[in-house]
């Protein structure tokens, strides 16, 4: 399975562009540090071949889809999901290892840089993200 570095890259620039052409202004792209399959933290952030949204999905829990249905298709878009055409996002890669596990959403912004929002709910003492002061 491949890591590849600028394919959800080129993503995120897309969904600029075409954000600009349609007149609805995106100014940022949410993803989601939990995976929409198996609702659990995403370890190995991967997507199909034929996807172009930003959230990612499980590696294990896409494979595991895959074996019991050989014809399974992305929850996200519909788009056919093959055990050969499964990328890992070296990008969003870094981003479950990078932010606090209590980080559950980030955005990215249109150079593919990435940024989380911290929570003042407390989770188990550990302090995340932004302090309150300025
Ligand atoms: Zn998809």
């Amino acid at each position: 399975m491949e890591v590849i570095d600028e394919r959800l890259k080129q993503i995120i620039k897309k969904s600029f562009t075409n954000a600009e052409d349609s007149e609805v202004s995106t100014t940022s792209l949410k993803a989601s540090l939990i995976c929409p399959i198996g609702k659990s933290r995403l370890a190995t952030p991967c997507q199909g071949e034929h996807c172009t949204h930003v959230q990612c999905m499980d590696v294990v829990t896409v494979l595991g889809l895959i074996i019991h249905c050989p014809t399974a298709k992305c929850p996200l878009c519909d788009k056919p999901v093959k055990t050969t055409t499964i990328y890992i996002d070296a990008l969003f890669k870094q981003i479950p290892t990078a932010a606090p596990e209590a980080v559950t959403d980030v955005t990215f912004s249109m150079d593919g840089s990435w940024s989380y929002t911290g929570k003042e709910k407390n989770t188990g003492g550990k302090s995340v993200g932004k302090s309150d002061s300025n």
